[in-house]
This record gives C-alpha cells, sequence and structure tokens, in this order.
C-alpha cells in the first residue's frame, strides 16, 4: 500500500499535470469506488488548484466557486490504486474504476486492479461525518519531536501497531514503520509507554529521515506503485530490514528475525533492536 512517501511524490507529480484544468465530465465504471454521500458529477465544471496529501490521503483541491460547497476530492489509492492522465479519447482500461474529464482534452484515470480504492467528494458540511478523516493523527513531517514523544504517554500497545495507527499517527504503513523502528534501535513489540523520551525523540528522528529519503528517492515500489507520471520509485534500494527476514542484518550480521506484530509481518534484527 503506497504510504506516506509514495502518496506525497504521486501529489508532487500529478499537480502540474492537472493543475488549472477544468473538470468537464466524470465517468464513475466501479459503483463501490465512490464513498460517502456526494456524486462525482458535483465536481463537473470546476477548476483543479493541484494536488497534495494528508497521511495516505491524495487530496485535489478546487477552486472555490459561488454557491458551491464541494471543496475537492478524496483517493485513498489502498492496495493497488494508481493515477495517471492520458489524452482525450483514451478508452478505460480493465482496471479503471473512475474517469475525470478535463476541458482542455486530458483524462485522469483512477485505475485499480484490486478495487479496494475509495473516492471521495469533499464539502466541509459531509466531512463532518467522515470518521476516518476526523480521527486522522498529525502528519510526521510536521509535528515536533516533544509533541511525537506525547502521542505515547499512558500507552500499553506495541510500538509499531500504534505508529500503524491512523488515528495515533497519519500516513505510516507497514515499510516505514519497520525502517524508522531499525534505524531507532527500538524493537517492534516493545510497549511504549516503556519508552523513554529520549528514544522516542530519537524514533521520530529517524522516522522523518527515512520518510524524507524515500520522498527524495520518489517512494518504495514493491508491487503496483508508480508516480503520477509512470515511473517506479527507487527507496525500496535503501531498505534495512523490510522483506529481509531471514537475511543477515546489514549492520551486525545477526539473522533478521520476522513475526506478525499488529497484524502485519515485521522484520527486525534481535540484536540491533533491544527492547
Ligand atoms: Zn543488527
Amino acid at each position: 500500500m503506497p504510504e506516506l512517501p509514495e502518496v506525497e511524490t504521486i501529489a508532487r507529480t500529478l499537480t502540474p499535470l492537472i493543475t488549472n484544468q477544468v473538470v468537464s465530465g466524470v465517468s464513475l465504471l466501479n459503483e463501490r469506488t465512490l464513498e460517502g454521500p456526494l456524486p462525482l458529477d458535483l465536481l463537473t465544471g470546476r477548476r483543479i488548484l493541484g494536488a497534495r496529501r494528508r497521511g495516505k490521503l491524495l487530496l485535489i483541491d478546487l477552486e472555490e466557486q459561488d454557491g458551491a460547497e464541494v471543496r475537492g476530492l478524496a483517493i485513498h489509492l489502498r492496495m493497488t490504486g494508481r493515477l495517471f492522465v492520458f489524452p482525450a479519447g483514451t478508452p478505460p482500461g480493465p482496471h479503471t474504476r473512475a474517469i475525470l474529464d478535463f476541458m482542455e482534452g486530458g483524462r485522469l484515470f483512477f485505475d485499480d486492479a484490486r478495487k479496494f480504492g475509495r473516492l471521495r467528494v469533499l464539502s466541509p458540511e459531509s466531512d463532518k461525518n467522515w470518521a476516518f478523516w476526523n480521527a486522522l493523527g498529525p502528519e510526521p513531517l510536521l509535528i515536533s519531536g516533544k509533541g511525537f514523544a506525547r502521542l505515547f504517554t499512558g500507552r500499553k500497545a506495541a510500538i509499531k501497531s500504534l505508529l500503524l495507527d491512523q488515528s495515533v499517527i497519519a500516513g505510516i504503513g507497514n515499510i516505514y514503520a519497520d525502517e524508522s523502528l531499525f534505524r531507532a534501535g527500538i524493537a517492534p513489540f516493545a510497549p511504549a509507554d516503556q519508552l523513554s523520551e529520549k528514544r522516542l525523540l530519537r524514533l521520530h528522528k529517524c522516522l522523518k529521515e527515512v520518510l524524507l529519503a524515500s520522498i527524495e528517492a520518489c517512494g518504495s515500489s514493491i508491487r503496483d506503485y508508480r508516480t503520477a507520471r509512470g515511473d517506479a520509485g527507487a527507496f525500496q534500494n535503501s531498505f534495512q530490514v523490510y522483506g529481509r527476514g531471514g537475511q543477515p542484518c546489514l549492520a551486525c550480521g545477526t539473522t533478521l528475525q520476522s513475526r506478525r506484530v499488529a497484524g502485519r509481518t515485521t522484520v527486525w534484527c534481535p540484536r540491533c533492536q533491544g527492547r
């Protein structure tokens, strides 16, 4: 699933392709791809300001318009969602679930092989009832170190399961949880409330470093993820632990362990990541 660096990269590569485009029509090819109370055709006639990211959500912002309450579109790519802009007249592919047509001729395709991805039309009124949005935790690249450490006060759950919890902190998934915990020398199953502030500050520093390095490399391409330009990311070449269970630790040579934590395959070094 695309995490913070991948969605950030998609937003950055998509923005120049869609900014100032006016939506001339919409097609919803799979009913279940649209969630929420508002229909997709409320986007018709509206000018796009650009794309940005919140957590793992991609947000397309619309120019304000008198009398129009809709302010944008949220896209949750989940497992296999992809966004590409094609020339006018390009027919939908076998996995195309929605299309936005542009007045000037382009078409924005939302392709999604597994069909877990979701689109949601945003308006201040209907967003009040969107529990996921309202519960989203802070952004790891914006929160202070001390603010980050405070998120875990009194939380007995494993540090990894809290990093994955989007209501605790937004945008982190399995890759960047395992990679940041390795770099910080913290065992993924360590109870969060037993970690000192010093170790949580170090985790925040390592988390920011790994997220920024991945954004710099245009994200990690393991399976389906591509930028909006169709390119693969390169950060998978910098993984220290993710997907490396049973192989030697790159720092100390100890065999990396693999176990399920928070329902996700978790890889760590038993020597480098003391509790
Ligand atoms: Zn090691």
